[in-house]
């Protein structure tokens, strides 16, 4: 095994980047980041019908999102783009013929045909799986180069691990029937094999493969919902590997200083969505008030408000009032609506629960509250409290009327520190809109 640690993400252009591409390539990244080693990022654009480069743009996009930068590849301007595997087709065949010329293999017509040695027992041991075995007997020819040319995936990823010198594969368990083939390939060629870790499956909370039945599949649906991409990664860690104590969230630099490949476990992984949303709750919290404000602000335009008439500095006032709730960027702007524009609480509230007699109330309370010499939370709820006593009414009789004209909802931030946070001519307006001064 060559000394450095050597690893590489091989997506196929078929898709998006899915939960499960996005897992592998993170255990990958956390192993060379902890070894000091490489990461190498290479696309296994073969399938030429359902290969698209719209598809490889999605997937480079979703890495780099989720910070998973890869170390190598050909130039592009400047930055390295991936290698493909379609770029080295002269290379698979070069291979091939070596094992053609050799006898270990065979042509038909255009394609190159792999002769399987009979009576070989395939064995290797798998970090994660441990030993496994298979009787070469029961593996058919191995079909190197297709008629039109190109490489099969077994073959083409043998030629590439080696020529990349990659120390360890690190891919979905559901590559562990593949491997003892390539193994016959590596072996063949003359080759030392690679280290092999395969990741157990990710399966969604009814214990079936996951797909769209259970939610979201690309990584990058969880950023378009509101989701950090330093929670998306710490939950995905979290998949199939712990950190051997009760740690839960931890940050990149800390996942890359615990990780270990001989940790992860084997039994299949649950993709649980309320854990992913306390994770992401528990990064928004450990967030400073400007950065968390600045991710939020897409969503506030999302849901047709202006925060950039705002300064950065509102914006984060406005979340702290929220004390933790919210466990998405888009629930912390759906939560905070009202204080950007009376408008959604127009839409989501009418008052007309309200009847003549509570009005009148209503009325005499406000226009007392309204006219306080001092406008703070404090003041606010004493004056109320006293007003509430002398009249024999409860609290909650004048303050959830108020917290519907301010917001709009039942649940709220204190209501007090809502009214004043909008500032007196701001409730004074809402509560004329609904004829409640
Ligand atoms: N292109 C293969 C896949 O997406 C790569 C498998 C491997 O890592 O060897 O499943």
């Amino acid at each position: 095994m060559t000394s450095t640690t050597r690893v590489r993400f091989a997506p196929s252009p078929t898709g998006a980047l899915h939960i499960g591409g996005a897992h592998t390539a993170l255990f990958n990244w956390l192993w060379a980041r902890r070894n000091g080693g490489s990461f190498v990022l290479r696309i296994e654009d073969t399938d030429l019908v359902r290969s698209t480069a719209e598809f490889e743009r999605t997937i480079l996009q979703g890495l780099r999102w989720l910070g998973l930068d890869w170390d190598e590849g050909p130039d592009v301007g400047g930055d390295h783009g991936p290698y493909r595997q379609s770029e080295r087709r002269d290379i698979y065949l070069e291979h091939a013929m070596k094992l053609v010329s050799s006898g270990q293999a065979y042509r038909e017509g255009e394609a190159v045909i792999f002769s399987v040695p009979q009576g070989k027992m395939v064995a290797f041991d798998d970090v994660v799986y441990g030993r496994i075995e298979m009787a070469s007997d029961t593996l058919k020819d191995i079909v190197l180069i297709k008629s039109d040319g190109f490489p099969t995936y077994n073959y083409a990823v043998v030629v590439d691990d080696h020529t990349m010198e990659i120390s360890h594969v690190v891919r979905g368990e559901d590559h562990i029937s593949n491997t003892p083939k390539q193994i016959l390939l590596y072996e063949a060629l003359g080759w030392e094999v690679p280290t092999f870790a395969h990741l157990p499956m990710i399966l969604g909370k009814d214990k079936k493969k996951l797909s769209k039945r259970h939610g979201a599949t690309s990584v990058y649906e969880y950023r378009d919902m509101g989701y950090h991409p330093d929670a998306l990664f710490n939950y995905f860690a979290l998949l199939g590997w712990n950190p051997g104590d009760e740690r839960e969230i931890f940050t990149r630099e800390e996942a890359v200083e615990m990780f270990d490949l001989a940790r992860v476990t084997r039994k299949a992984a649950v993709f649980d969505i309320d854990k992913l949303n306390f994770v992401n709750q528990a990064h928004i919290a450990r967030m400073s008030p400007l950065e968390r404000a600045r991710q939020t602000v897409p969503f506030w335009k999302e849901v047709g408000l202006d925060p950039d008439s705002r300064t950065e500095e509102w914006l984060a006032e406005v979340l702290n009032l929220l004390e933790g709730r919210g466990q998405t960027f888009r629930e912390l702007a759906e939560y905070t609506d009202y204080f950007l524009s009376f408008e959604p609480v127009k839409k989501r509230y009418s008052a007309d629960d309200i009847d003549e007699e509570h009005r009148k109330t209503l009325k005499s309370f406000f226009s007392t509250m309204l006219s306080l010499s001092s406008w703070e939370p404090e003041e606010l709820e004493v004056m109320a409290k006293g007003w509430c006593d002398e009249k024999g009414i409860r609290l909650k009789d004048v303050a959830m009327p108020l917290r519907w004209a301010l917001t709009g909802r039942k649940v709220s931030p204190g209501i007090f520190h809502v009214a004043v946070f909008l500032g007196r001519d701001e409730v004074r307006s809402r509560l004329s809109h609904y004829g409640l001064v």
